[in-house]
């Protein structure tokens, strides 16, 4: 099984780390350039995005994560897909850019706005077999698509408007997967993404 790291300046870090783990990967916090050593894929989670690419910005982690995540399979949640997008408004330094979208921050509602949703996304069982045809997905404080860029596959809808997206070996999501106790997301990531064949179901 793989080693998954979990990028943990700050934000939802935790939760990701449980379910990589009940999926029987390897997880770990990642803080250094160093903790990039020896990982097979990496989560960018949730939290504060401009906090984020501020606290990048000051420190050494910034230029070895960027290889890193050029190179490698990610799965970005919220503001992790902000970090991985081409554009994205009112942040202290510019995201990687590697996912081609442009990103709307806070744009589905204020400060304490959070809601639920079943979104039509058919993703399979941990073990690999036909899945639920909808997925809840808990948004908050979620970042809008603006633009989509033609390499990039979008996976799920709510309400006409992207909000899972794929490109190459990146994963984006505009929710937490994390918080619901449904795991497929990150299996799916793991089988898919990571090429993990032996996934606790
Ligand atoms: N609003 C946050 C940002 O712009 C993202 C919120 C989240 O990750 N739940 O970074």
């Amino acid at each position: 099984m793989p080693t998954v790291g979990v990028l943990a300046l700050q934000g939802a870090v935790e939760k990701h780390l449980r379910r990589l783990e009940s999926l029987g990967a390897a997880a770990r916090p990642v803080l250094t350039a160093a903790d990039l050593n020896g990982l097979d894929a990496i989560v960018l989670p949730g939290g504060e995005s401009s906090t984020m690419t501020h606290l990048l910005a000051a420190g050494s982690l910034r230029a070895p994560l960027a290889e890193f995540l050029a190179a490698r399979p990610v799965l970005a949640t919220c503001a992790g897909l902000i970090l991985l997008a081409r554009s994205a408004n009112h942040l202290p330094a510019p995201p990687f850019g590697l996912l081609d979208v442009d990103v709307a921050r806070n744009a589905w509602g204020r400060q304490v706005f959070s809601f639920q949703e079943e979104l039509d996304w058919p993703l399979p069982a941990p073990d690999g077999s036909p899945g639920a045809p909808t997925l809840k997905a808990i948004f908050i404080r979620a970042p809008r698509i603006t633009r989509v860029g033609e390499g990039v596959d979008v996976l799920a809808r709510f309400r006409g408007e992207p909000v899972a997206l794929r490109e190459g070996k990146l994963l984006a999501l505009a929710f937490h997967p994390e918080l619901t106790d449904d795991p497929r997301v990150h299996a799916w990531f793991l089988r898919e993404f990571v090429g993990a064949a032996e996934i606790r179901a």
